[in-house]
């Protein structure tokens, strides 16, 4: 057999030794004909071992089925083809042992008869560093995920003492105060909104890094959105006599996808730092384009810059590029937030910037046509105006935290005519409600023996407290909270830390 296929054997010997691979050259019958020195260094077996063999002996005996398949098809069809690229294929060594490979096949045509090339690849290094790759993404992502959880249970839990802070300072404000006392108020309360505020970026950041961050996009109207952000930086702006300007000549009348609110927090975001980081007497000036179907709105000062070893972590969480030295006040997560936020929109935000010249932040959004007119706006302004209730009435809240607790009551002395009644544990706070009827129910979420919903759902169902208007208070800020529990009858949802103002003008709105 072997005489037949002599010269083709001369013709490839040569090439075959200095191949990198470990090459096979079998027959159409799966007879090994040529093998290198890389192959016996690979299975273990003497060349005189492998020729004239039948290469099954190099397929692990479970697979050798398999392979015979394999090698009738591939005969059938002969072609050069890589094979085990992406996918475990196993070779067996002379001593019984198994080494994961990837092999090519060519069809090796000799005039004579079809010969085929095998050049098998040992991949258990590269394997190897695979898994220990995947092995650390996985580990990576699982930090990742714990760190996420960690700061999004945090900043839940700080909001509550905050609650109390912020709350009770608001009550204080309200009284009469030494100048010196309102100077201190001023500054307890000054530190407590930054806080709340770091603490929702927090876990905004939180949530979008999870992909949990809700969305509402509905055409924006561009300029109005643009002029209305701009008209709240003008008091910060000319304390540092900085000159605001616009050009929005292409936008008149456009509209673009967004979140009204997201898109409201990013352009004060990025007016603020184009405040923050410029000059005295400096400028930042707004200007509107259109790009096919998008629509930018860039942010451009003539403040410090960014220097270009820092421009490519402009967007990175809790990095200042170096602003910690420097007096300017910040967080190093507005960006950060900015960037997510725009993008969970459906745009982009960039940045250009020369250090020392200035910088341009760049947003592009989907342009939109104009929304139909619902007669939306005509509803708000016909909200009712607030009025002092003066007729007696009842409200229920139920709430375990005693602070809390503390915080409303001292809250609703400034409603004479309003008789608080409290219960600790959701139980309780049913068995008043029935016995009471009180004229509004304050319902607090997590309560130690029912949840809140729970309780919500138990008084619609009741005849006797049906009726009864209940308004949620919770630290649980999330929209999708907040309109599952408006979906389950509840008549308004207050967030913590409270808003007295909102608070009362809700009790008033219930007196009877
Ligand atoms: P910060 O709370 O520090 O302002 P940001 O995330 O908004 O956080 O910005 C990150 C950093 O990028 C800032 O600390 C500052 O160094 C730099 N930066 C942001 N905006 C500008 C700007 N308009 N000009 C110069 N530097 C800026």
């Amino acid at each position: 057999m072997l005489t037949g296929r002599g010269q083709s054997e001369n013709l490839f010997a040569g090439l075959l030794e200095s191949a990198p691979d470990a090459i096979v050259i079998v027959g159409v019958d799966g007879q090994i004909v040529l093998v290198n020195a890389q192959c016996e260094a690979l299975f273990g077996y003497r060349r005189e071992e492998m020729i004239g063999s039948q290469v099954e002996m190099l397929v692990p005996e479970r697979l050798l089925n398999i392979h015979r398949g394999h090698r009738d098809t591939y005969t059938s069809d002969p072609h050069p083809r890589a094979m085990g690229i992406g996918l475990a294929l196993t070779a067996r060594r002379k001593d019984g042992s198994e080494v994961p490979v990837e092999i090519s096949l060519s069809p090796l045509e000799t005039g004579s008869e079809l010969l085929i090339s095998a050049a098998v690849r040992d991949v258990t290094e590269r394997r190897r560093i695979q898994d220990e790759l995947e092995r650390a993404k996985a580990e990576a992502e699982n930090a990742n995920h714990a760190k996420n959880d960690f700061l999004s249970r945090m900043s839940h839990e700080l909001r509550t003492p905050l609650n109390a802070v912020l709350g009770f300072g608001q009550l204080l404000e309200l009284d009469a105060l030494t100048p010196s006392q309102d100077e201190s108020l001023h500054q307890i309360m000054k530190a407590g909104r930054h806080l709340l505020d770091l603490i929702d970026e927090v876990l905004d950041i939180t949530r979008i890094e999870a992909g949990k961050l809700p969305v509402s996009n509905e055409p924006v109207p561009v300029n109005p959105a643009l002029i209305e952000a701009l008209d709240l930086m003008r008091p910060s702006a000319s304390e540092k006599t900085i000159a605001l300007s616009t050009e929005l000549t292409n936008t008149e009348g456009r509209y673009v996808m967004a979140d009204r609110q997201r898109l409201r927090q990013v352009l004060l975001n990025l007016l603020s730092n184009a405040i923050k980081y410029n000059r005295t007497g400096g400028s930042v000036t707004l200007t509107t384009g259109v790009m096919g179907d998008l629509v930018t709105i860039a942010v451009t000062d003539s403040g410090r810059g960014i220097s270009r070893e820092h421009i490519d972590r402009v967007f990175q969480p809790f990095d200042r590029l170096g602003a910690e030295a420097s007096d300017v006040e910040g967080t190093g997560l507005g960006l950060a937030l900015s960037h997510g936020l725009i993008d969970t929109m459906g745009g982009k935000l960039t940045a250009l910037s020369t250090a020392g010249v200035g910088s341009v932040f760049t947003i592009s959004l989907l342009a939109v046509d104009a929304p139909r007119l619902v007669g939306e706006d005509a509803a708000r302004s016909a909200a009712p105006a607030l009025v002092t209730s003066e007729k007696l009435m009842t409200v229920l809240y139920i709430e375990d935290n005693l602070s809390n607790l503390r915080l409303i009551e001292r809250a609703l002395e400034l409603r004479p005519g309003v008789r608080l009644l409290s219960a600790m544990q959701a139980k309780l706070g049913l068995e008043l409600a029935r016995q009471h009827r009180p004229d509004l129910v304050l319902l607090d979420l997590h309560l130690p023996d029912l949840s809140g919903e729970e309780a919500l759902r138990i008084l619609q169902s009741e005849p006797e407290t049906a009726e009864i208007p209940v308004v949620i208070v919770t630290a649980d800020a999330t929209p999708t909270q907040m309109h599952k529990l408006l979906a389950a009858g509840a008549t308004d949802y207050l967030t913590k830390p409270l808003d007295i103002g909102r608070l009362l003008a809700l009790v008033d709105a219930s007196a009877p």
